[in-house]
């Protein structure tokens, strides 16, 4: 369930960096997912390849996830620490003043694939040279 939401929103956001980049052919899509969305990967791929078909330019796009382990930061002594248990303390003084600083993200890193020239030359207005 949360896996189908997060395949939609990839999906809609490299679809419209396609439409800006005129992009006609996308063949990988690259995006980083913070840790603590606890993904799972195989299950997000298998909505990827579902839903995909939806989206002509990505259509015969693959998705590549890579992913961000959780990270904290102290308020306290100011270190910056990995997330590796449940407790939500600081690893170096043990205070509880932790501000979660990474393992959250979701975000595009790239897309990869062919520009359709042929519409972009189409697009262009015959100008008058000197
Ligand atoms: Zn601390």
């Amino acid at each position: 369930m949360h896996e189908a939401t997060m395949s939609d929103s990839i999906l809609r956001m490299a679809s419209e960096v396609a439409r800006r980049e005129k992009i006609r052919n996308v063949k990988r899509v690259d995006v980083i997912i913070g840790e603590l969305h606890h993904v799972v990967a195989g299950v997000l791929r298998t909505h990827y390849e579902i839903g995909k078909a939806d989206f002509p330019a990505l259509s015969r796009s693959k998705l590549r996830i890579r992913t961000r382990k959780a990270r904290i930061a102290c308020r306290h002594c100011r270190k910056k620490s990995a997330l590796t248990a449940v407790s939500f303390l600081c690893p170096s003084c043990g205070s509880a003043q932790i501000e979660v600083i990474g393992g959250m993200e979701l975000h595009l890193a790239s897309i990869e694939g062919e520009t359709d020239t042929e519409k972009t030359r189409k697009g262009e207005k015959p100008q008058a040279r000197r």
